[in-house]
């Protein structure tokens, strides 16, 4: 009888979320109806505002995507062909991509193989006189060692442009993402922390002139219609994202704990079980606040991919973030990368595995991922003896 099997977890789920809210999403939703704006304009404006304070910073700009955020966030400094920006090759494609996309050159640095984040020692090295800038990824929720960083790029005269789309209301040393480089990218893809109803995205910053520069990129480089000064594109936000995503704001504090609280609990219950053997419990640096984004395990022995079809087979969601590494992408063959350049990020892409979390995961669930981790675990240990 399947009623002794219990119920499948999903790796993600927004409809608890969005069921919870209906009524208010609802009334959002007329409110633009009726109001005849359907984008940018005073929803749009508002959710700038709340944006920009709920990080602590003056000002933000709403656009797109995450991705464009990024590139936004460069065009105004006007990096282009010739330039060279330090990133990680552990990220989202879009990283590279919108470095790339603007004509310049992503420069790779490997990460701290604890965190996957960019490891801030070995940025130095990659200091050439085109550098023009060095992008913080604050990966799976967790802030980059910002304090080392901040010492290179000040010794070099270098922006940082914070990749928080993984990291929205992260914080280091009692400060927000938004407010530890020059500019951060936020994006509001459906399964971040802050998720809308389709793609959008945003740049936090403080600065007045890079501020007006942006808002008049997203627009085709035009602040007065129909005359363009520079070369933008169409990177606006939709009136109805803005709305939606205002009534979801007031609850992030709320859900980042929730995650906080629920990877305690995955780490518990990994003691609990006793499975040093198989799985690795994230590493949470005392430096700030970290909002779980994603639940990253690392499985050692070569076991991950066997593990990920296991759980699977369970009814359970995983997912690797991320299995190629930047620098060995096809995309990228140009750069001439070889394997082995970056050897704790190649690490990291064969061992890491992202387990469901979600604000509204139960600890039924919870239980029954690393109960599953346990019996698999049980499974190979007899197999080898
Ligand atoms: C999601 C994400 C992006 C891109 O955001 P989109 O809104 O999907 O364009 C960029 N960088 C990182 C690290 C991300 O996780």
């Amino acid at each position: 009888m399947p009623t002794t099997r219990t119920k499948p977890v999903p790796l993600f789920d927004a409809k608890i979320q969005n069921k919870a809210l209906l009524v208010h999403l609802e009334e959002a939703f007329r409110r633009v109806m009726l109001s005849g704006q359907a984008i940018g304009g005073p929803e749009v404006e508002a959710f700038e505002q709340e944006l920009a304070a709920y990080c602590g910073a003056a000002r933000a700009v709403a656009c797109a995507s995450g991705s464009d955020a990024l590139m936004l966030a460069m065009a105004a400094m006007e990096i282009g062909p010739g330039d060279e920006v330090i990133l990680p090759p552990f990220t989202f494609f879009a990283s590279a991509g919108s470095i790339s996309r603007l004509g310049a050159k992503p420069v790779f640095v490997d990460v701290d193989p604890d965190t996957y984040n960019l490891d801030p020692h070995q940025v130095e090295n990659k200091i050439t006189r085109r550098t023009k800038a060095i992008m913080a990824v604050h990966l799976y929720g967790q802030c980059v060692d910002m304090e080392p960083l901040w010492r290179v790029a000040e010794r070099h005269n270098l922006p940082i442009i914070e990749d928080a789309c993984q990291a929205i209301g992260s914080e280091y040393q009692g400060k927000r993402t938004g407010t530890l480089g020059s500019m951060a990218c936020f994006s509001f893809y459906p399964t971040k922390n802050l998720g809308g109803f389709g793609d959008g995205g945003m740049v936090v910053l403080s600065d007045d002139e890079w501020t007006d520069t942006i808002a008049a990129l997203r627009n085709h480089g035009s602040k007065q219609r129909y005359y363009h000064d520079r070369m933008g594109w169409n990177s606006r936000l939709d009136a109805l994202q803005a709305a939606l995503l205002r009534v979801k704001l007031p609850y992030l504090d709320k859900w980042c704990d929730a995650r906080a609280a629920m990877a305690k609990r995955y780490d518990r219950l990994i003691e609990e079980n006793q499975l040093g053997y198989l799985l690795k419990k994230p590493t949470v640096r005392p430096h700030g606040r970290h909002t779980f984004h994603q639940y990253v395990v690392r499985v050692g022995h070569d076991l991950r991919d066997e593990l990920r079809t296991y759980l699977r087979e369970k009814g359970i969601g995983s997912e690797i973030y991320y299995p190629l590494p930047l620098h060995l992408q096809e995309v990228y063959k140009s750069l001439g990368h070889q394997p082995g350049d970056f050897p704790a990020c190649e690490k990291a892409a064969k061992e890491v595995l992202a387990l469901p979390i979600f604000p509204e995961l139960t600890l039924e669930q919870q239980r029954h991922v690393i109960g599953a981790c346990a019996d698999f675990m049980r499974c190979r240990l007899r197999m080898a003896a």
